[in-house]
């Protein structure tokens, strides 16, 4: 669905889908020099990170592994709990790989400051980070993501991939849900 589909559930669309395109094609473009002759493992969060890994993952005129950790932070609600869980962990060992994590969103920066650590003890050869969004809160911890696609204001955002309770995953552009859904 487009934001137009729901427009009474949403306040602003902050990025449409063709905007995004756009940007993971230049993210792309910009990760097969940096890992020109290196073989190259993404690493998708879930569940908020599929949409990102398969518009990215296809962009990239080169072949990757791909795998997967899901991990909470947040619960049911809209504020960070600063608890991270992993609930479905890696098939790969990461000993010797270069590792490019793939997000979603940079909120507080908790779920990857914790990641960064976490892979780093498995012995990852590199590891950077490619975030489609990025919130100005995510600038107070040290998080180090060579690869934002946009900084958008803090409000509680989703689609392409972001949920409120499992909802508007599904929805194609990115999106200020509004209030009234939440209170
Ligand atoms: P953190 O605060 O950087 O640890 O964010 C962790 C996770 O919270 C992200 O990967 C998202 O899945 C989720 N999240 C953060 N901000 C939003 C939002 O505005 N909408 C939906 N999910 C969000
Ligand atoms: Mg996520």
């Amino acid at each position: 669905m487009r934001a137009a589909d729901i427009a009474d559930q949403l306040t602003t669309v902050l990025v449409t889908e063709e905007q995004i395109h756009e940007k993971l094609d230049e993210l792309a473009r910009r990760v097969e020099v940096d890992y020109a002759g290196k073989d190259l493992l993404l690493v998708g969060v879930l569940k908020g990170a599929v949409m990102v890994m398969a518009d990215f993952a296809r962009a990239l005129r080169r072949d990757v592994t791909i795998d997967w950790m899901a991990v909470s932070s947040y619960g049911a609600g809209t504020k960070s709990s600063g608890v991270v869980q992993i609930r479905k962990d890696l098939d790969t060992d990461l000993h010797g790989k270069h590792v490019l994590i793939v997000e979603d969103i940079i909120d507080s920066g908790l779920t990857l400051s914790w990641l960064l650590e976490n892979f780093a003890s498995r012995g990852a050869e590199s590891i950077e980070i490619l975030a489609l969004l990025r919130k100005p809160e995510a600038a107070k911890v040290e998080i180090d993501s060579r690869y934002v696609g946009f900084d958008i204001p803090t409000d509680f955002v989703v689609g392409y991939g972001l949920d409120y309770n499992e909802r508007y995953r599904n929805l194609r552009d990115v999106a200020v849900l509004a209030p009234h859904v939440y209170s």
